[in-house]
């Protein structure tokens, strides 16, 4: 296998596919998309980790799947992470926020976000929204979504994940259905040979160098890299529809005790203020049919 671009290409997403054998497998690597979520809020490492693990696994999901829309990968719960949400679309735009409350160590799921919920939703441009509940099982993220796609996907994965402060990266190998090759080996092989990967190897090393390093002895197609960017679209027009959910009495009240109501938004920071006549425009603009989400 040639490997003719030792240049990093940070923020991009590899995808190969195994020439003779079942197997498929994806590299994502984020630097300025992560960065523009820490940027925005203080993490404790623990939660920082948790995070930037669901940004890369949101990512090679969200690659995996034939579809124009957004997935939303979220964790709530009443333990000392309360949520934690990570957005990307189907052209790999992301955003993420999280909250959490008091001292956080380092732990499982479980332990980090108690009696939680673990979901993915997948939002298409048309048609219906599909949701999937992922068990707070195993010791991470990766441990946690490769028992999912075994059961609700039947297909076979695998995940590597990792983030520090500078980086968040992932690996996913996926066993394609039979008819795609006559190695019966190679998915064990590819497996044993991905597990040989180190943390730092991941983070650190440019995407087709670990491709190499690891398979290149395989016959391989690798793919175009995709970027990946961070983008929050949010909107006054989109504050203003959440607004008008709230109702013009409660909102009257608010800007009668505040004299001034001010949303921020979780993802990106972005303030919105709203005085009186901002609220009176507000009102008179009333329709019904503006998104609900800001
Ligand atoms: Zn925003």
């Amino acid at each position: 296998m040639a490997d003719k671009t030792p240049k990093t290409a940070k923020d991009s997403l590899q995808r190969f596919l195994f020439e003779h054998a079942p197997v498929r497998g994806e590299i994502v690597q984020l630097e300025a998309t992560w960065k523009a979520v820490l940027e925005r809020r203080d993490y404790p490492s623990p939660l920082r980790e948790l995070l930037g693990e669901m940004m890369s696994a949101a990512a090679l999901l969200s690659a995996t799947l034939k579809f124009s829309g957004r997935l939303v990968m979220q964790m709530q719960g009443d333990g000392p992470v309360t949520l934690a949400v990570v957005e990307c679309s189907h052209d790999l735009i992301m955003r993420a926020t999280a909250s959490w409350e008091g001292e956080l160590k380092a732990g499982t799921l479980r332990q980090l976000l108690g009696n939680g919920r673990f979901a993915i939703t997948i939002e298409p441009e048309k048609g219906q929204t599909y949701q999937g509940i992922v068990e707070l099982e195993g010791h991470g993220v990766a441990e946690a979504l490769e028992r999912y796609m075994a059961r609700s996907e039947q297909l076979e994965t695998r995940l590597w994940l990792a983030a520090d402060k500078g980086f968040s990266a992932g690996m996913l190998l996926q066993r394609l259905p039979e008819g795609h090759g006559t190695d019966g080996d190679a998915w064990e092989r590819a497996v044993h040979l991905a597990s040989t990967l180190t943390r730092k190897e991941l983070l650190a090393l440019p995407a087709r160098k670990i491709i190499h390093r690891l398979f290149h002895e395989e016959d391989l197609r690798l793919f175009e890299p995709q970027p990946v960017y961070f983008f929050c679209p949010c909107s006054r027009e989109r504050v203003a529809a959440a607004l008008r959910l709230v109702g013009r009495e409660e909102l009257t009240q608010l800007l009668e005790e505040r004299g001034l109501i001010e949303v921020d938004c979780e993802f990106c920071n972005r303030n919105y203020a709203f005085d009186r006549g901002d609220l009176a425009q507000v009102f008179a603009t009333e329709n019904p049919a503006a998104a609900t989400r800001h």
